[in-house]
C-alpha cells in the first residue's frame, strides 16, 4: 500500500481550483481533478457524479478509469447503490470489500470491473447536496481512514468551484429557456391556488418585460426633418387616446385611482419639457431616433437619481411612455396596447408590486403567475380584487418559459398546464370548470343567514377597491366588516388627499346606507409597499414600520385619514373605526388620543362629522393575548385578523411560498388563541368578528362557530358557499367539533379531523 503524500494533494487541489479563475471551462477542471486524485490515491478509478438540482438524479460527470462514453449516461437516483447512499446520507462510506456489500452496485456497461476497495466522499455545500467523489481500486483493503479527512478536504474544495462554476457556467445555460422546457409536451406544475377563474395565453416573463424593443432602431427612426416631426406628433396623438382610454378603463375598474396613474404619462406627453424638448431637438438637426433616446434618457437620470421614492417611481413613468411612443411611431391610431406585449399573455412574475398588478389588468393580461409570493399576500389579495387569476408555485421551471409555451390553468384550483394538450383544453371547456362569477349566484342568496338550526350568522364584506362594492350587494352582504383603506393608498402615485380619501369612503359609505361599514386605518408596511414612500430595506419588514407603528410615527397624515372617515361618515348610522396590529394599550392610547384631538379640531371648526364612531382593534399580534380584558375595556369591538395573527403567532412570513406547510391556521397554539379572544369579547360584552382568510375556509367554520363567533367578514365572491355551508351544520354539531378539536395538541391530529 502506498503512503499517501496528502500535502502534494493539497497542493495539486489548490492549484487545480486556482486554474477556474483563468479557464471557466469546468469540465476540464473537473477531468484534471479525477486524474490527479486517481494519481494521488493509486486509485484505478476516480469519479465525480454531480446532482442534477432539476431531476435529482447524480450524473456521471467526469472519470479517470472508466468509460468515457459514460460521462453524462450514468444516472444514479438519491439512495442507489453505494453512491445513492452516500448523497441520501452526506455521511462517506469506505469498504474495502466493496462487491459484498448489499448495496455495491454493479454496472457493467461502464466498464466498471469488480473494484473491490471503495472510497466516496458528500460533495456539499452548507445544507446543498452538490454531488460525490469516488475513489476504487481492484484489490482489497487499499483505503485508509486517513484517506476520508484528505478526500473530505479536497471535497470542500471541490464544492466551492461547483459552485463559482455553477454561477458562471450553468445558470446562464438555465436562463437559455429552450434547453429545459420543450414546446411540445404537456408538463403540469402543482400550484398554490390564489385567485380563481381559468387563463390561457402564451407565456411572458414580467422581468424580461424591456424597454429595448423599440422601432427607433429601424428606418423610421432615422428620419430627421419635416417628416421625423410629423411621426412624433402622430406617435404623441396616438399615445394620448390609448392613455385616455385606459383611464376610462381605470374609472370603472378602480375610480378611487380616479386619473392619478396615468395622469403623470400624459402630462409628460404634452410637456414641453418633455416632448416639445425632442421637437426642439428635431429641429436642430437630431433624428428622430435621438431625440427620443435623448431626451427619455436626461429625464431616466434626473428621476432615478433623486433622493425622494416619488420621484425615482417616475422613471418607470418615463420609460413606460417612451416605449409607448416608440412603438407608437409604425402605427395606425386605432391600434391598442396588443403591441406592448401584455394583453392576452399569462405573466410569469416574481417581484411585483401591487400597482403593477392594476396595469396588468388594464393593459388586459389574462392571468399572473407568482414565482414568489404567499396566497395572503397583498398582491393575492389585489388580484382577487380585480378578478385576475393568479396561482403562486416557486417551480424553477416556470422562468424558462418564452412567448412559444402556452399555458393553461385555473386559479382556484392550482395547477398549471404548459403545452396543454387538446384534451386538457377541453377538460376546461367542460362544465366544471366553466366557472360561474360569484354574482351569478346573486338569487339564491338569502339576505340573511343562519345556521341549520336557526342561530344567526352575520356575514359582512371585506372590501379593497370600491369594485368590488357591486359584488358585496348583489350578494347581499350584510354591512362592510373590513375596507382595507390603504389599497386606495397602494394603486395610486401620490398621497390622496384629505378631500380624495373623503371621496372615496363616501362612496363605500353611501353604497352601504344604513348598514354597518367598518374603515380600517391604513395598513401599509409589510408586503404593502407604497411606491412612492421610502420604506427602506428593512430586513425584516413584516417586522418593521408596518401598520398603525406607521401611522403613529406619521400623526400628520393618520390625522387627516381620521378626519376624512369622520367626515365622510357624518350621516351614517353604524360607523366603526378599527386600528390595525395593536400590540400595546399604549399604542392604543396614543391611537384614541389622536382620534380625539382630530374630533376636538373637526368640532373647533364646525365641520360635519361622525362624532360617536364605534371604535375596535384588530386583533393580529399574540402580545396582546395576556392584555386583552384591558383592551377590551378601551374599545366596542375586536376583529380577529387571521392572516396577520397565524402569521404572527407561528413567526411565519405568510408571503414566503418557501415555508408555507409551516403556515397553519390550525396549530393548536392557534386555535385555542383564538378561543381565548372570544371569550374574552363575551366576557367584556363587546362585539367579536374575524375577517381574515380562515373565515371562509369551509374547514374552519365549523370551529369558528363552535366557539362562538358569529360575525365573519369575507371576501364577497366566497358568500354563497359561506351561506349554504352553514346552513348545513347546527351550532351543536360545530361545538362538538371545536370541544374535540381544542384537546388535540398535534398540528396533524387536528389536520385530520378538519379533512
Ligand atoms: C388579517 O391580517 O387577517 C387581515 C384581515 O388584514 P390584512 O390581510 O390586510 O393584513
Ligand atoms: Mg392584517
Amino acid at each position: 500500500m502506498n503512503k499517501r503524500n496528502y500535502l502534494t494533494l493539497f497542493r495539486n487541489t489548490g492549484e487545480i481550483t486556482a486554474l477556474l479563475a483563468h479557464n471557466n471551462d469546468i469540465s476540464i477542471m473537473i477531468q484534471q481533478m479525477v486524474e490527479m486524485l486517481a494519481e494521488q490515491f493509486s486509485a484505478n478509478v476516480c469519479s465525480i457524479y454531480l446532482l442534477n438540482d432539476d431531476s435529482q438524479e447524480l450524473i456521471l460527470n467526469a472519470t479517470f478509469g472508466l468509460k468515457k462514453s459514460a460521462i453524462g449516461n450514468v444516472k444514479l437516483n438519491i439512495g442507489e447503490g453505494l453512491v445513492g447512499l452516500v448523497m441520501q446520507t452526506c455521511e462517506p462510506i469506505i469498504d474495502n470489500h466493496a462487491s459484498k456489500n448489499p448495496h455495491f452496485q454493479y454496472i457493467p456497461e461502464i466498464g466498471e470491473e469488480a473494484f473491490d476497495s471503495f472510497i466516496a466522499i458528500p460533495i456539499v455545500r452548507g445544507a446543498d447536496k452538490i454531488g460525490v467523489l469516488v475513489l476504487q481500486r481492484l484489490e482489497i483493503n487499499h483505503f485508509l481512514n486517513e484517506d476520508i479527512i484528505a478526500l473530505e478536504a479536497v471535497a470542500t474544495q471541490l464544492a466551492g468551484m461547483i459552485e463559482t462554476a455553477k454561477v458562471i457556467l450553468i445558470e446562464p445555460q438555465k436562463n437559455t429557456p429552450m434547453t429545459f422546457v420543450t414546446t411540445k409536451e404537456m408538463l403540469t406544475i402543482k400550484g398554490q391556488p390564489a385567485s380563481p377563474g381559468v387563463a390561457s395565453g402564451t407565456a411572458l416573463i414580467y422581468e424580461q418585460l424591456t424597454f429595448t424593443d423599440s422601432k427607433t432602431d429601424s428606418v423610421i427612426g432615422q428620419l430627421t426633418g419635416l417628416e421625423a416631426i410629423k411621426k412624433l406628433e402622430n406617435a404623441i396623438k396616438i399615445s394620448v387616446e390609448q392613455i385616455e382610454t385606459m383611464q376610462k378603463t381605470l374609472e370603472q375598474k378602480l375610480p378611487e385611482a380616479t386619473n392619478l396613474i396615468f395622469a403623470a404619462h400624459l402630462m409628460m406627453l404634452r410637456d414641453s419639457s418633455f416632448s416639445g424638448a425632442m421637437f426642439k431637438l428635431i429641429e436642430d438637426g437630431a433624428s428622430l431616433q435621438d431625440s427620443i433616446k435623448e431626451i427619455s434618457n436626461k429625464f431616466i437620470h434626473i428621476f432615478s437619481n433623486s433622493p425622494h421614492a416619488y420621484m425615482r417611481e417616475k422613471t418607470d413613468d418615463i420609460q413606460d411612455i417612451t416605449w409607448r411612443l416608440e412603438n407608437n411611431l409604425d402605427s395606425n391610431s386605432n391600434k391598442n396596447t396588443k403591441q406592448f406585449g401584455i394583453q392576452d399573455k399569462i405573466i410569469i412574475a416574481s417581484t411585483i408590486y401591487p400597482s403593477d398588478v392594476v396595469k396588468l389588468v388594464l393593459e388586459k393580461a389574462n392571468g399572473l403567475i407568482l414565482t414568489d409570493g404567499g396566497v395572503t399576500s397583498h398582491v393575492s389579495i389585489i388580484a382577487r380584487s380585480l378578478n385576475l387569476p393568479l396561482v403562486i408555485s416557486n417551480d424553477q421551471t416556470l422562468k424558462n418559459l418564452t412567448h412559444k409555451h402556452n399555458i393553461i390553468f385555473d386559479g382556484a384550483g392550482g395547477d398549471i398546464y404548459i403545452n396543454p394538450t387538446e384534451q386538457t383544453i377541453e377538460t376546461f371547456n367542460d362544465e366544471i370548470y366553466n366557472t360561474f362569477s360569484a354574482e351569478d349566484f346573486a338569487d339564491q342568496m338569502q339576505p340573511k343567514t343562519f345556521t341549520k338550526d336557526g342561530t344567526r350568522i352575520l356575514l359582512h364584506a371585506n372590501i379593497n377597491l370600491l369594485g368590488e362594492l357591486k359584488t358585496a350587494k348583489a350578494l347581499k352582504a350584510e354591512g362592510i366588516g373590513l375596507y382595507r383603506t390603504e389599497f386606495p393608498f397602494l394603486v395610486r402615485s401620490t398621497f390622496p388627499t384629505e378631500e380624495e380619501q373623503i371621496e372615496t369612503y363616501s362612496k363605500l359609505i353611501s353604497a352601504f346606507e344604513n348598514q354597518p361599514v367598518c374603515l380600517r386605518t391604513l395598513d401599509v408596511g409589510g408586503d404593502k409597499v407604497l411606491a412612492y414612500y421610502d420604506h427602506g430595506d428593512d430586513a425584516n419588514p413584516e417586522l418593521g414600520l408596518r401598520s398603525i407603528r406607521f401611522t403613529l410615527k406619521h400623526p400628520t397624515m393618520f390625522a387627516k385619514q381620521l378626519s376624512a372617515i369622520l367626515r365622510a361618515g357624518a350621516k351614517t348610522t353604524d360607523l366603526n373605526i378599527m386600528f390595525p396590529m395593536i400590540s400595546s394599550i399604549d399604542e392604543l392610547d396614543k391611537s384614541i388620543e389622536l382620534l380625539n384631538d382630530v374630533k376636538a379640531k373637526l368640532k373647533k371648526q364646525n365641520v360635519d362629522f361622525c362624532e360617536n364612531p364605534k371604535l375596535g382593534i384588530m386583533i393580529e399580534l399574540p402580545s396582546v393575548l395576556s392584555i386583552l380584558d384591558s383592551l377590551a375595556e378601551m374599545v366596542d369591538f375586536f376583529c380577529i385578523g387571521t392572516n396577520d395573527f397565524v402569521q404572527y403567532m407561528l413567526a411565519v412570513d405568510r408571503g414566503n411560498e418557501k415555508i408555507a406547510e409551516y403556515y397553519c391556521p390550525h396549530h393548536p397554539a392557534v386555535l385555542r388563541a383564538l378561543k381565548q379572544i372570544v371569550e374574552q369579547g363575551q366576557k367584556s360584552n363587546i362585539d367579536i368578528s374575524i375577517c381574515g382568510e380562515m373565515a371562509h375556509q369551509m374547514k374552519y367554520i365549523p370551529f369558528l362557530l363552535g366557539i362562538g363567533i358569529r360575525k365573519i367578514s369575507l371576501d364577497p365572491q366566497h358568500m354563497p358557499t359561506v351561506q349554504q355551508f352553514i346552513s348545513n351544520i347546527t351550532i351543536d354539531e360545530a361545538e362538538n367539533q371545536a370541544n374535540i378539536i381544542l384537546t388535540k395538541n398535534r398540528i396533524t391530529e387536528i389536520a385530520k379531523l378538519l379533512s
